[in-house]
């Protein structure tokens, strides 16, 4: 069985024009549940000026439908976002960084050092709290403004994380660059290095086609969890070069085709891909969405 954490309701919803409000997030977020997902990416604690998409994170937590099994993770990259994360239920700090200095010092600016300290101690209290703490390490497979991103640099923020509290890992193709090949060859030096028993997650852009293949390739090489966004959501076309998350149900039709359990309902995850493209004002990127169940 694989586990999916879908992240449409953030990666996907933060990367669209269209702002959805609060109830319609929240009623997807129902459907997607509905549809066997329990595991999801809601909300970032990010400064809603510079992602007025995600400003409603508070709110938002506030009316999802709640239960034991279902968990809910809150993006963290920051020490403000962490003071908000507390002061809400979320289940799961999802706390990020790049691991390539030139990607973050444009968006974060800092170099990944500085970030890596400051959210260690970010981790390391969010941890004390009854939090859950991932680790999700961005341009792992590569950097659009350096090019290859040394392997021993991601293995060794990693390292930083899992010391300071993190229970898990997820490495993540922001900008879409990685391979089949590359991804096992990551995997591997991951397990080699903390052991087969990290919880190690994969988060794989469709922006050069590859997501499904990297997914694959992944699962191959042991992986039992993945991101990926219902109707490949995200990616507007009004912001050039961003395309969408792997896409949810097109993942779930892969495995399922090849015998292998994900919790989910392949019919009600097309449907709320569906709904969701009625939402959005504009084609989704999903393929099963159009070609439909064979
Ligand atoms: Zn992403």
């Amino acid at each position: 069985m694989i586990e999916i954490c879908e992240v449409g309701p953030r990666d996907g919803l933060q990367n669209e024009k269209k702002i959805l409000t609060t109830e319609t997030k929240a009623e997807l977020i129902s459907k997607l549940i509905d549809a066997g997902i329990r595991n999801i990416e809601a909300v970032s604690f990010v400064n809603p000026k510079v992602v007025p998409q995600m400003a409603d994170a508070e709110e938002l937590l506030k009316i999802l439908p709640k239960s034991e099994d279902i968990r809910y993770g809150g993006l963290v990259l920051s020490r403000s976002g962490l003071e908000r994360a507390l002061t809400t239920d979320v289940d799961f700090l999802h706390v990020v960084t790049t691991t390539s200095d030139s990607f973050n010092l444009r968006n974060a600016k800092r170099t990944v050092d500085q970030a890596v300290e400051e959210l260690s101690k970010v981790i390391q209290e969010g941890a004390k709290s009854n939090k859950g703490v991932a680790g999700v390490l961005g341009t792992a497979f590569g950097c659009p403004f350096e090019g290859e991103v040394p392997l021993t640099k991601v293995l060794s923020v990693a390292e930083k994380f899992l010391e300071a509290g993190c229970s898990e890992i997820t490495l993540a193709d922001t900008t879409g660059m990685a391979n089949p090949i590359q991804v096992q060859t990551v995997v591997a030096a991951f397990y080699k290095q903390f052991g087969n028993d990290l919880s190690l997650g994969l988060h794989f852009h469709n922006t050069r086609g590859l997501g499904l293949a990297n997914i694959l390739a992944g699962y191959q090489a042991g992986v039992q969890r993945f991101d990926s966004s219902i109707a490949g959501l995200g990616g507007c076309p009004f912001a050039p070069k961003a395309v969408g998350n792997a896409c949810t149900e097109d993942m779930v039709n892969m495995f399922q085709g090849m015998g292998i359990e994900t919790g989910t309902n392949l019919n009600k995850l097309i449907d709320t891909a569906q709904w969701l493209e009625s939402n959005m004002n504009r084609p989704l990127d999903g393929m099963l969405m159009k070609a439909g169940i064979a």
